[in-house]
């Protein structure tokens, strides 16, 4: 604490991202990286660029990939927006739509980052409790608000819900503009992108860091009407012309370009965890059915804590939330077959044990 603190950053209670040791004997099971490395070719992209026009700004509107990231989902380029990671992307939107007369409506449990957004740039919310099985009611969520965001898969617990409930709710909410954060969408779910040319107050988020590989180079993009987009581009541009660099544009156009290689590792990570939640099911698991690179697991014979505990003594991280309604749970990353095989071994192990 300092004399020198504004009263917000006295304030604040700021997002503790997940762990990261310099270790790397650990098998980190902890932040929903992906276990597979980028596409070859986006690291040949990323070399190519690493010459002498590195002493030249980079491109502020990013439109090669902005075009790579249209020519994809079939949509107008300028319904695309790019930022530093799509944490900025939603704190440049909470700024843009969220700072409004009426509250704001999230889900309790929920990505974090929401209400540190709330508290730094002082919007007010409500947190819509989740229903009985770890689910979001859209229909609670039909009341008047200043925005609604949730993730689709949600965060932490993995649960999708489907294309129609979200319009169902778009219907009813035709005012204020509706996030649907889609971090996880590339797991098995549905993309809201579909129905960004008929909802105009719809912003879908994503990024480049879970099913592209691409946490280290911090790429995340939203997608909606021009006017929406246009209204990101104001906040963009009153706060960093550059959020891209020259390196990350060039790698993050290779990552949508590369399909192929998109697709086989997201294949690869939804069946190893398909295999994860028979191996934990066996041993008596309570697991929330999850569409996303991780699973919510409510360990049995063991508490929660003790196990994040016990993993860690054995250089297994994953991720436990110290929160009431979630601190019997833990949170675990789909690694590769391997990594699950000793997760899944360990567990025995330490269970037996406990
Ligand atoms: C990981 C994550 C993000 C942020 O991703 P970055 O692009 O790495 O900033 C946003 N929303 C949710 C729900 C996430 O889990």
């Amino acid at each position: 604490m300092s004399k020198n603190w504004s009263q917000i950053i006295r304030e604040l209670k700021p997002y503790v991202p997940g762990e990261q040791p310099k270790d790397k004997l650990f098998i980190k099971l902890n932040t929903n990286e992906n276990p597979y490395p980028p596409s070859p070719k986006v690291i040949d992209a990323i070399r190519k660029k690493t010459d002498a026009s590195l002493r030249r700004y980079p491109d502020p509107n990013c439109e090669a990939l902005k075009q790579a990231i249209a020519e994809y989902y079939s949509v107008k380029k300028d319904t695309v927006f790019v930022g530093n990671g799509s944490d900025e992307v939603l704190a440049l939107s909470f700024i843009s739509f969220f700072k409004q007369p009426q509250p704001i409506l999230f889900p309790d449990i929920s990505y974090s980052f929401y209400e540190v957004y709330c508290s730094l740039f002082e919007i007010q919310s409500i947190r819509i409790p989740l229903v009985e099985d770890m689910g979001i009611s859209l229909v609670e969520y039909e009341q008047p608000n200043g925005g609604i965001i949730f993730p689709n898969p949600n965060a932490p617990t993995g649960k999708l819900l489907s294309l129609d409930s979200i319009e169902k709710l778009l219907k009813q909410n035709g005012g204020s503009v509706v996030i649907v954060d889609e971090a996880y969408i590339d797991f098995g779910g549905d993309t809201a992108i579909a129905l960004i040319d008929k909802y105009q107050n719809l912003l879908v988020t994503q990024t480049f860091s879970k099913s592209r590989s691409l946490a280290g180079l911090r790429v995340g993009a939203a997608l909606g009407s021009e006017a929406l987009i246009q209204g990101l581009e104001r906040a963009k541009n009153s706060f960093n012309s550059y959020p891209l660099d020259r390196l990350a544009i060039a790698g993050a156009v290779e990552a949508i370009r590369d399909e192929a290689y998109f697709q086989s590792t997201c294949k690869k990570v939804m069946e190893t965890r398909e295999r994860t939640v028979v191996a934990l099911s066996k041993m008596g698991f309570s697991i929330v059915p999850s569409m996303a690179n991780f699973v919510f697991i409510k360990p049995t014979g063991i508490q929660a804590k003790e196990l994040y505990v016990r993993l860690k003594d054995e250089k297994i991280l994953v991720r436990y939330f110290d929160k009431p309604r979630i601190d019997a749970y833990l949170r675990v990353t789909i690694g590769t077959d391997a990594d699950m095989q000793t997760f899944i071994e360990k567990t025995a192990q330490i269970v037996a044990a406990a």
